[in-house]
């Protein structure tokens, strides 16, 4: 898999083919797909997968409180810096979410989808992690104890925050993982129905377990092991130069992940990594970028895309590294 991601609007105004540059596919936001540009896609022989925004709740939570993520304060979370979740467990934002997926996938001939924003309410994107400690609503609660049968004592929403994280933590922590998890087998279950044979992939956080305290699976609820059987290919979002780490840490990354899923049980996921060739922060030149695609698709990744196919198009000596790149591969 040769991809691009985001809209190739501003790569077609270049002049410039998908099948010219060796592009086999390509990654767009859910929103951003009309019939169009899944024909267009397809007549320069590339697949189209949608991007789909799973728990990212701006938009929504404004006008449905309910679904607003609580913290251990037993308030309304903040926002991570741009991200703001949604109450995972909160039905009225589930049922409205699964809607627009089997309403995209009724609409449009996509050869898969890639689960954006898959984890509780935190930022991993950005090169200082916010890590809040969500949800404490009253459908999480009360989900908690049906689940683990745990009762949880009487008292406002802080004291039982508290209380968790003070007695049931682990419980607290495994059930958080396995929310996540349901949701995917919901989408899942819905691909099955709408359009079956279709790719499920998912943009996933690339950190290691034990990076930022294990924050991954103890703050994001993401447990490798529990989605790895979910899904068809894992996308490790390796922006080495947002995370401050050099081109090296991309091979390594996908290393480790490799290493990581072939060690759970099942036949594991592909990976498709997606690495970076923004302007910002800092300047991922040409040699760097050739670099970080060269990493990207290294080890036991059978794809690679790059964030965003966008970037690439404003500058030509990216262009050039792209074309030459890909063809040869
Ligand atoms: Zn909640």
């Amino acid at each position: 898999m040769k991809g691009a991601y985001s809209h190739p609007d501003a790569f077609w105004k270049t002049g410039a083919r998908l099948d010219e540059y060796g592009i086999n596919a390509v990654f767009v936001h859910s929103g951003s797909i009309n019939a169009e540009l899944a024909a267009r896609v397809r007549s320069e022989g590339a697949k189209l997968y949608a991007e789909f925004a799973t728990l990212n709740g701006k938009g929504y939570v404004e006008k449905h409180p309910e679904a607003w993520p609580v913290n251990e304060k037993g308030e309304p979370a903040p926002a991570a810096t741009w991200f703001l979740g949604a109450c995972p467990t909160e039905p009225g934002f589930r049922a409205w979410r699964m809607k627009l997926l089997a309403e995209l996938l009724e609409r449009y001939e996509v050869d898969g989808v890639w689960m954006d924003y898959l984890h509780w309410h935190a930022q991993f994107e950005d090169p200082a992690p916010v890590l809040p400690e969500t949800c404490f609503s009253a459908t999480c609660l009360g989900e908690f104890s049906r689940k683990t049968g745990i009762r949880i004592p009487a008292g406002t929403p802080a004291e039982q925050a508290k209380w968790i994280l003070g007695r049931r933590e682990k419980e607290w922590r495994a059930w958080r993982c396995s929310v996540i998890a349901d949701w995917v087998g919901q989408i899942r279950a819905v691909i099955r129905t709408k359009r079956p044979g279709i790719l499920l992939g998912n943009y996933q956080c690339p950190w290691r377990d034990a990076d930022f305290g294990g924050a991954r699976r103890r703050t994001l609820g993401l447990d490798l092991g529990l989605l790895a059987p979910l899904v068809d290919v894992m996308s490790p979002m390796l922006y080495h130069r947002r995370m401050g780490r050099s081109t090296g840490w991309v091979g390594e990354s996908v290393e480790w992940l490799s290493r990581t899923l072939n060690s759970s049980a099942g036949k594991p996921p592909l990976i498709w990594p997606i690495v970076e060739a923004h302007k910002d922060p800092g300047d991922v030149n040409a040699g760097e970028f050739r670099e970080a695609l060269s990493q990207g698709r290294s080890g036991g990744a059978t794809g690679v895309m790059m964030f965003t196919i966008g970037a690439v198009a404003k500058d030509p000596a990216q262009m050039k590294v792209l074309k030459e790149l890909y063809n040869r591969w």
